[in-house]
């Protein structure tokens, strides 16, 4: 039986794109789904990979929903296995703790995360800099090494100038990714800069863009002609701590995490229990006091966020 994924799911249709063919919108073919999925009790959603069976008018029905690798909620998306994560150098403020809020949810959810930089081209030389505005090259710089040290992936872009957008493709190669960030950061106009580069339908996926943002509406996968579906909306637009764990956020923390073990006791919040290995690294500067300092503060909403509920 042919497998595909499910690119777009409207009013009761599955746009499923078969395994191995060209990834174009043109080649989906529209399926129903089949009320009832083999013992398993789910709807498919955007990105499930699923078994159809092909009907005589060129159409299809979905027949089995592969295990999924991942979901999200918001968007509902399924096998997500690379978010990228959206911050423009200045306008508006790059903001660290905002930052590391995102990477918090991000690593909590599992997914891979490509860090991206955007608005290059708005970054202050050494020494023009004047307001505490202004992102240096030398200031970005030390943003960019810190979050490199701890293994991330950081890709500098400017749509305006067309810069770093063929590595953003290369780096979707083989993904199904979703961008996240907050709003005005460049996010759509970098998915613009993205897809008209490849000659798809930009006007069309401009006007999708530009309409409504703060409207709900559906999700689709767009296929990227190099390899690689991205979806058309951004991820993660609400950032409250509802499903990390007091005891879970220090591994999302990827430096705390690879050291945790050296902590004298397991399940250590890095507070002030004895013989924390974290603590240490913090005083030694091998843990930026920045990251640390975002973590009592994550720390605190987690523990006020219990009380409250
Ligand atoms: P989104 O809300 O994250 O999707 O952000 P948009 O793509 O809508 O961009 C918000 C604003 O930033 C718009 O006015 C864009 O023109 C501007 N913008 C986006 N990318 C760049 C860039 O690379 N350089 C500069 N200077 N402005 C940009
Ligand atoms: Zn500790």
């Amino acid at each position: 039986m042919p497998q595909g994924t499910i690119t777009k799911a409207l009013s009761g249709y599955y746009y499923v794109l078969p395994e191995g063919a060209e990834l174009a919108a043109a080649n989906t073919i529209t399926c129903r789904g089949r009320g009832v999925f083999k013992n398993r009790n789910i709807t498919p959603l955007v990105g499930d990979r699923v078994m159809y069976e092909e009907t005589e008018n060129g159409e299809g029905t979905v027949t089995e929903i592969l295990p999924r690798t991942s979901e999200l909620i918001r968007p509902p998306i399924a096998n997500v296995n690379l978010v990228v994560l959206v911050f423009s150098v200045t306008e508006p403020v790059l903001n660290l703790q905002l930052l590391d809020k995102f990477l918090v949810h991000i690593e909590n959810t599992g997914i891979d995360v490509l860090l991206c930089f955007t608005k290059s081209d708005l970054l202050t030389a050494d020494s023009d800099a004047s307001g505490a505005k202004d992102m240096t090259v030398a200031e970005l710089e030390r943003i960019t090494k810190l979050y490199e040290g701890i293994g991330y992936t950081i890709q500098k872009t400017s749509s305006k100038l067309h810069e770093g957008v063929e590595s953003i493709l290369q780096h979707l190669d083989g993904t199904v990714s979703v961008f996240a960030g907050q709003s005005g950061v460049g996010k759509s106009s970098l998915l613009n800069e993205m897809i008209s580069g490849l000659n798809l339908e930009t006007n069309a996926i401009s006007q999708r863009l530009g309409r409504g943002k703060h409207t709900t509406r559906h999700v689709e996968l767009m296929p990227l002609t190099n390899g690689g579906l991205v979806a058309d909306t951004p991820g993660f637009s609400q950032l409250d701590f509802m499903e990390v764990e007091a005891e879970g956020l220090g591994d999302c923390f990827r430096e705390f995490a690879a050291i945790a073990e050296g902590c004298r006791f397991r399940g250590c919040l890095h507070l002030h229990e004895p013989d924390c290995k974290v603590r240490d690294c913090v005083a030694d500067g091998t843990i930026a006091a920045s990251r640390y300092d975002h973590y009592l503060l994550f720390l605190a909403e987690i523990k006020d966020r219990k009380r409250r509920y």
